[in-house]
């Protein structure tokens, strides 16, 4: 028999770990597909891993990953996929958001034959107004980047075992989940899900960690920042040749001095596009050092196996 592993990335989540292996196992007995769930967590603070070892103690679908602090969502969701030893695998939110039926729609399509199944967002659920603008802008420059449109992507997909392999082969360590599923090619479809709304805890994403995903994706998967840079540095430059023109007619005409608030203005100009191209060529160098020290994406602290497997199950 074939089995399906559920991937579930967890930080702080103490108060969804009973209930979401609870709906989600109830969903998957009923729909008669066998499963394992493979909870991460990712270095939570509070008692979400003594949650998942109670459960594991009774319920023997559950894989438990303790990482040793918070690596972040998309290392959750590799290291969930690295532990995982079903046929097929889904990453999904712990926090139901993404609704479990879907499950048993997504492990049909795999059934079929497809080999990646994405959950596309029919609608995204409540957002500030300034929430849904930034995303906005963040996902057309990735789709422009990856090539595909990705403003309803979302981390919840299955995927087969030879995609789930493509992708854990990949080496980089600021690999941008939502768009390496597709970038793999493979049989693909897509399935459409409401995202529900949260009932207990709260999102984990701050600004600032929205802002730091969406700058880490775009310099990832796109050089269009280094494009723009070049592109102002031409516009600068033939700004300079129309003005030095203009200068040295003014010499050769007898009046040169004036001009003082010109030259303030080109010095502050110049200053400040060298300084941002600057700072841009430097993020990409930082990236590129991190990945060429070649840390581990996450450090697993603790881990409890399932007692489900493939053939029993
Ligand atoms: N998450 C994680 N590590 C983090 C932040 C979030 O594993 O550093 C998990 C979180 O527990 C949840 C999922 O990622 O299962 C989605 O997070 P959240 O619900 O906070 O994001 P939102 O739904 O608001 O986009
Ligand atoms: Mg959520």
């Amino acid at each position: 028999m074939k089995m399906l592993s559920v991937v579930l990335p967890a930080y702080n989540e103490e108060k969804m770990i009973v209930r979401a292996a609870q709906e989600i196992g109830k969903v998957l007995d009923d729909a008669r597909i066998s499963y394992e769930l493979v909870f991460v967590d990712d270095g939570s603070k509070d008692t979400t891993w003594r949650k998942i070892e109670e459960t594991a103690k009774e319920n023997p679908h559950i894989t438990g990953v303790h990482f040793s602090r918070n690596f972040g969502k998309e290392a959750a969701m590799f290291a969930g996929l690295a532990n995982a030893k079903g046929d097929c695998c889904v990453v999904m939110d712990c926090d139901l958001q993404h609704p479990p039926e879907t499950l048993v729609e997504m492990y049909r399509l795999w059934e079929d034959g497809y080999e990646v199944v994405e959950g596309v967002k029919r609608t995204r659920g409540k957002e500030s107004a300034l929430h849904r603008a930034s995303a906005g802008l963040f996902y057309r420059i990735i789709s422009k980047a990856v090539g595909i449109d990705m403003s309803r992507a979302s981390d919840f997909k299955l995927m087969d075992r030879r995609a789930v392999e493509a992708i854990l082969e990949m080496p980089e360590r600021n690999a941008f989940f939502r768009a390496l599923s597709s970038w793999i090619g493979f049989r693909s479809t897509s399935v459409e899900f409401d995202v529900q709304e949260r009932t207990e805890g709260e999102s984990k994403w701050s600004t600032r960690s929205l802002i730091k995903y969406a700058v880490t994706n775009i310099v990832a998967f796109s050089s269009a920042p280094m494009q723009v840079v070049t592109f102002a540095g031409i516009a600068v430059f033939l700004l300079g040749i129309v003005l030095g023109i203009q200068t040295l007619i003014k010499y050769f005409m007898g009046h040169a001095v004036e001009g003082f608030t010109t030259v303030i203005l080109l010095i502050l100009l110049i200053g400040s596009i060298i300084m941002i191209s600057l700072g841009i060529i430097g993020y990409y160098i930082s990236k590129i050092y991190e990945e060429v020290k070649g840390r581990p994406r996450y450090l697993i602290s603790r881990k409890i196996d399932s007692r489900i497997d493939a053939q029993n199950g």
